[in-house]
């Protein structure tokens, strides 16, 4: 094999691409083969792209006009006063921008790492096998094939095609899906987006089929040669976020104006400008709170991880947020809310019904009554052939690989006394299941000149192309429809999957499918119904989320009946629940969707369009939705939801591109968990903003009331940056490890219009920004009045500040509760942040270079006994607010109650 670059690809015709590339057009590359190449092309994976340099993003923290601010007055304060001043200031600066460095360097891993858990899988065939593989263990000749919903692992020359539809908008920005066609005759100069005999890497199949050979790998590909994924990179923007950042700015804005007010008022007053200029940059520092933006981000960032820990991917930040006001979750039924897990316990053929002993996909059990039905063994036969999956045993443990449907259908063949020798009858042609169409159908040679075409769906679907039916005997006889919907809802009413069978003869003439095959005149075989058990935690999750004031809606494309008794099982509805088909969906109009679908908790052979009417619905009332989807057709309405829930098993790549969020489990549980996560998320973001706002008030209120009675400023803007920066990392950022607290499943969802700040929390910052004044501005005038260094008296201040925002702390842990209640180790963070910063003051008090930088002096034991004393004061008025709301609260529910 040459060179594999230069080659146009799309203008050779298929039979060269395979000379070149020395595969085989049927059984592919074999698996020596493959190991060589994989040796001498390496793997199939991008080479990252480098975002900007370490350096440039380190610049880029001083790119933030409260920095600029410092720096601009780090360098007059140099020319106006004390130099050493101006180097502390810059030195903090400095600091401050390597912590927020390091900070966003640590969010934005965390959500790196997690995008690449989502590996993609491709289907190649290699040595005549079908295997599924990592897509990064490609290489160029590979043959592989694509069905609808996958992503296009490499580019490929397509040889055979069937309806291929493919949207290329990674590559061309056009979102409309392309046709493709393996014989398409180009010219060399074709453009990319008109090259319809190739399948593009990070292209998304939307439709058909198609099997092609892999002609270029990782950078190699078109996708590699532009290097769009750069743009998929992640935001670390979230709505909360952003609104913080436009609040700040308007508070660093006004604080500039007061700031230059109170420049202008001193100066008339006759203070020295020098003097008066500091105040007002000690006004500024103090008020804004500059580490708040970077401590939210990380919060958001350890919710990810935290969520990802339980099995739920996020892909889209802004999601961790909008998961803690989800109001309503709509969930698929199978293998979200039940197992998977499919056993076939009834069949109903030649008017008659059986019984399917045994459990799980082990091939032992029983048929009965026993006897010798042609029409049984024929939805068998139909049931083992019209199927893409297969049975694995090891250790003698069966599992179903593929589809669990399927699986069980092999399962019941076995146990009916067939063979899976009898699955050799070679498959002439296929057209795969999509739940649009609702069946599957393959065809087959029997030999004697004869086809059958066997296929498999819903009842709906295989009735309405059925004109006659199956005698035990195998003869044909009338159709009783009647009959059949009697026993599909006889099967349905227990909670059984139902698929309908059906046959069709052909001659050899017949050597491809297409849907007019099946359009009439089908041989109704017959139904097998399957148990697929609720999940257990599903059932216990399904509670969770409605005590929490969520609302689970199922949406399901199985039977109505099936879908009700399934839903009654897991608790979703109660005995009279109402079930909501497709059908009925499309009668309604859009003002009595709005309502149906706010009322209606089940609904059943719901196709991929409806699911979207049903989320604009749902969100015409003001409801935060969650919606969970695995097919093709499911991603405009998971792009719709506020949070699309994508199944990381059993889901497509389009679907997992489409979402917000991806369960590696496939679980609903994992929903709630993450749901769950999502409101600890909000309630820690909340707790850091309510702690950090006090200090900034305070210390800011500080300045204002010395400048305005014209006293000695009593912190120093240096001790001002101390503070804030030791603060925020020490004690602030442990607030973000803060555990879920015991109540928060059992609190209605949050508003997402509400502020961040409730009136109550308003009022505790104003509260706590208050004793800071009156605590460091009181201590400071005592302190002088005693007739001590004015250093000592500014360590006393600094001091109070921080030990009232340590005990305050404590407080903020929870906003409603006492930090006993919630545990009060339960945090081990902020007790060695608290502990931490006990050391730091002492530093900051004791040690000579310390005092030297940040003009502190010793205090003595007295001083401290009054600071901890404004501490311990803080601590119990906060703890008495919340008690005596929560006691009113108690009788506010009393009342209603009584
Ligand atoms: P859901 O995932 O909500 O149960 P699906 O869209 O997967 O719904 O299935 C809808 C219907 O399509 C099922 O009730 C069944 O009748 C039919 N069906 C499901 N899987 C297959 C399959 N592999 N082959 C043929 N028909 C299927
Ligand atoms: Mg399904």
């Amino acid at each position: 094999m040459q060179t594999l670059l230069g080659h146009h690809w799309h203008h050779l015709p298929a039979d060269e691409v395979r000379l070149l590339l020395e595969t085989d057009p049927v059984k592919g590359l074999d698996t020596f083969e493959v190991r060589h190449r994989q040796e001498r092309f390496g793997p199939n994976v991008l080479t990252p792209q480098k975002g900007a340099s370490p350096l440039v993003r380190f610049l880029r923290q001083f790119n933030n006009p409260l920095i600029l601010i410092l720096l601009a007055s780090s360098v007059i304060t140099a020319v106006l006063k004390d130099p050493l001043d101006a180097a502390v200031i810059f030195g903090v600066v400095f600091i401050n921008a390597v912590i927020g460095y390091a900070q966003e360097a640590r969010a934005e891993q965390a959500i790196e790492a997690l995008a690449q858990t989502i590996s993609t899988e491709a289907t190649v065939i290699r040595g005549g096998k079908t295997l599924r593989v990592n897509a990064a263990e490609l290489v160029p000749g590979d043959l592989v094939t694509l069905l609808s919903g996958a992503k296009v692992p490499a580019d490929l020359r397509l040889i055979r095609s069937r309806d291929l539809q493919v949207a290329e908008a990674a590559l061309t920005g056009e979102s409309a899906p392309v046709e493709k066609a393996a014989d398409a005759h180009l010219e060399p100069d074709t453009l990319l987006a008109e090259r319809r005999n190739m399948a593009y890497a990070s292209t998304l199949v939307t439709y058909g089929q198609a099997t092609g050979i892999v002609a270029a790998i990782g950078d190699n590909t078109e996708v590699g040669r532009i290097s769009r994924l750069l743009s998929e990179a992640q935001e670390l923007q979230t709505p909360l976020t952003r609104k913080i950042a436009g609040f700040s700015k308007i508070v660093l804005y006004a604080i500039l104006v007061l700031a230059a007010a109170t420049f202008g008022i001193g100066v008339l007053r006759g203070q020295p400008a020098g003097e008066t200029f500091y105040a007002a940059i000690a006004l500024v520092v103090a008020m804004i709170p500059e580490g708040l933006p970077a401590a939210l981000t990380v919060t958001l960032a350890i919710g990810v991880s935290r969520m990802a820990r339980r099995r739920a991917i996020i892909r889209k930040l802004p999601a961790v947020e909008t998961l803690g006001s989800t109001t309503v979750i709509c969930s698929d039924k199978t293998g979200t809310l039940t197992q998977n897990q499919m056993t076939v316990t009834e069949i109903y053929a030649g008017d008659t019904f059986y019984t399917v002993s045994g459990a799980g996909y082990a091939p032992t059990g029983e048929i009965s009554p026993v006897g010798d039905s042609m029409a049984l063994r024929e939805i068998l036969t139909a049931g083992l052939l019209c199927n893409d999956s297969a049975l694995a045993e090891s250790e003698g443990r069966w599992t179903a690989q593929g589809d669990p449907t399927e699986a069980a259908l092999i399962t019941a063949a076995l146990k009916g006394g067939l063979t899976l020798a009898q699955r050799e009858a070679p498959r002439v042609d296929a057209i795969p299941f999509e739940s649009q169409h609702q069946y599957m159908a393959t065809l087959h040679d029997l030999g004697a000149d004869r086809r059958m075409l066997y296929v498999k769906g819903s009842i709906e679907a295989i009735l309405a192309r059925s004109g006659v039916s199956l005698d035990p005997a195998g003869l044909p006889v009338a159709l009783d429809r009647d009959a059949v919907h009697a026993a599909a809802d006889r099967m349905a009413a227990d909670g059984l999957r139902v698929l309908a069978f059906a046959r069709r003869e052909f001659s050899l003439a017949q050597v491809a499918l297409s849907h007019e095959d099946l359009c009439c005149n089908l041989t109704f075989l017959g139904l097998q119904g399957m148990i697929d058990p609720p999940r257990q935690e599903a059932i216990q999750a399904v509670a969770a989320a409605q005590t929490a004031g969520i609302r689970v809606k199922m949406i399901t494309g199985d039977h109505a009946l099936t879908a009700g008794t399934i839903a009654r099982q897991i608790g979703l509805t109660g005995a009279a629940g109402r079930v909501l088909t497709g059908k009925e969906l499309a009668e309604l109009s859009d003002e009595q969707l709005i309502a149906a679908a706010d009322e209606t908790s089940v609904f059943a052979r719901v196709s991929p369009e409806q699911k979207l009417r049903l989320v604009d619905a749902l969100q015409a009332r003001g409801h935060v939705v969650a919606m969970t989807g695995d097919g093709v057709n499911d991603a405009p309405a998971l792009k719709q939801a506020n949070i699309g829930v994508a199944m990381g098993i059993t889901g497509t790549d389009v679907s997992k591109e489409a979402a917000d969020m991806v369960l590696t489990d496939d679980n609903f549980a994992t929903i709630a968990a993450a749901i769950e996560e999502g409101r600890t998320v909000f309630d820690n973001l909340t707790k850091m903003i309510a702690w950090t706002l006090p200090t900034n008030l305070g210390q800011g209120l500080v300045i204002l009331a010395a400048i305005v009675l014209g006293v000695t400023l009593p912190i120093l803007p240096i001790q001002i940056l101390w503070i804030n920066m030791m603060t925020a990392v020490l004690l602030g950022l442990t607030l973000a490890m803060e555990r879920g607290e015991p109540d928060i499943m059992r609190r209605p969802p949050r508003d997402p219009g509400a502020p961040i700040l409730t009136r109550v929390l308003v009022w505790r910052v104003v509260l706590v920004g208050l004793l800071i004044l009156v605590a460091a501005f009181g201590l400071f005038e005592l302190e002088l009045g005693l007739g001590v260094d004015i250093a000592v008296a500014r360590t006393v201040a600094v001091n109070a500040v921080v030990i009232i925002e340590i005990f305050y702390l404590f407080n903020s842990r929870s906003l409603t509760q006492s930090p006993f209640r919630i545990g009060f180790f339960s945090n081990r963070w902020v007790l060695a942040g608290a502990a931490a910063m006990t050391l730091a003051q002492l530093a900051f008090t004791y040690l000579p270079p310390f005092n030297r930088v940040f003009a502190s002096a010793p205090i003595s034991p007295a001083d401290w006994g009054r600071i901890v004393a404004f501490g311990v004061a803080g601590y119990l008025v906060i703890e008495a607010e919340k008690w005596l709301r929560r006691s009113k609260s108690k009788m506010v529910m009393r009342s209603n109650r009584g």
